[in-house]
């Protein structure tokens, strides 16, 4: 194990810090990294950028934006919620006119929502956030690495992301790339942060001297995972960040159109189906021990998530670092899995899916 102040590890950091600039790609946002989930760097969004009393739109289309909702009323801040039935997203209009009338300080939307597959409109939610002259923050765990996120051009001011989804690395990172606006919205606040560890002014000192070449302390980094992250990084930037979204549009079209082969229908709205897992329900006479089924022929899978619906379908990640190869070992097992239930479509969902690898 190095020591956080060993010349080799603070290259390291050093060189994740400026590796994220490419991930989220920005030049004049500041990235941080800190030990914990993502669920951490909501948080820390929450007590960071907000003082009790202040209002924020949250644009919610799932689980994920309900405990953003939660996060934030905990800390004292006034919430108005933008909602859609499961599987769709709120219309701009709606979102604009919560901005127009809530004297909101911020919005909040989650890039992709991990319960429902629902990839938001963030870039165009951003747009409305600076026209109303408020902050914008993206909840992207489950989108960042794969999904386009073009921080700087978007004028997005905080965009959150953790280690163990699309970017691939084991758990216990939180990844956050902030504005200078909201640097400045940080440094300018009236009441310090109540939370001495999630106070970015503590780490924002940190962050710019590992990024120099030199060490510096608030609180100690968790080291050895920042070294997985290195190592994450260093395959993301290699592949590049294009040609990494291509591969995950490739991929998803290939599961898309095995979902219709074998006449499953997918939660998301079609236009809003995300590029990193599928939502697909359960057809007639399937179960949600189908999972398990599909455990047992090597595939992990997962069950539903929203509470609204979480027995009527399942979820299938496509993020990271899978290729051909895992697509069509999945679709194959979820395949034997459903004919093993008596859901016998006439085509079949491996070849829908290898002839779109194969054409694309
Ligand atoms: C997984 C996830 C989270 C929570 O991240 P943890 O690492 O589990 O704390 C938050 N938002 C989204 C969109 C997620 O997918």
């Amino acid at each position: 194990m190095l020591g956080h102040g060993d010349p080799s590890f603070v290259a390291i950091f050093g060189r994740v810090l400026s590796r994220m600039r490419e991930v989220f790609r920005t030049k004049s946002a500041q990235p941080f990294v800190l030990a914990g989930s993502g669920t951490l760097g909501m948080e820390v969004a929450a007590s960071n950028l907000f003082e009790p009393n202040d209002t924020v739109v949250v644009v919610e289309t799932g689980v994920f934006g309900a405990r953003m909702v939660n996060i934030l009323e905990r800390q004292g801040i006034r919430v108005v919620r933008v909602t859609a039935e499961v599987g769709d997203a709120p219309p701009l209009d709606a979102i604009d006119k919560a901005l127009a009338t809530g004297n909101a300080r911020a919005i909040t939307v989650t890039h992709v929502d991990t319960s429902t597959a629902v990839l938001a409109p963030v870039r165009a939610i951003a747009e409305l956030a600076r026209r109303h002259g408020v902050l914008s923050i993206v909840d992207g765990v489950c989108s960042i690495g794969a999904e386009a996120m073009h921080q700087d051009e978007w004028g997005i001011d905080l965009v959150l992301t953790a280690s163990q989804k699309a970017i691939a690395a084991p758990p216990g990172l939180s990844l956050l790339s902030l504005s200078p606006r909201a640097i400045e919205a940080i440094r300018t606040r009236k009441s310090p942060v109540r939370s001495y560890y999630m106070d970015l002014n503590g780490w924002l000192p940190v962050m710019q001297a590992y990024e120099a070449g030199k060490p510096a302390y608030y609180a100690t980094p968790a080291v050895g995972l920042v070294r997985s992250l290195d190592a994450s990084l260093e395959r993301i930037t290699k592949e590049g960040m294009d040609a990494r979204e291509k591969r995950h549009e490739r991929i998803a079209e290939a599961f898309r159109a095995a979902w219709r082969a074998l006449e499953l229908e997918e939660i998301p709205r079609s236009e809003l189906c995300a590029h990193t897992l599928s939502a697909v329900r359960y057809p007639e006479k399937v179960t949600p021990e189908l999972v398990a089924r599909i455990r047992a022929e090597g595939v992990a899978v997962a069950t539903g998530l929203h509470p609204q619906n979480r027995d009527s379908y399942f979820r299938v990640g496509h993020m990271g670092e899978i290729g051909s190869a895992e697509v069509l070992t999945t679709i194959g097992a979820i395949e034997r899995a459903l004919r093993a239930f008596g859901h016998a479509p006439a085509t079949s969902g491996v070849a829908a899916a290898q002839q779109v690898l194969t054409e694309r």
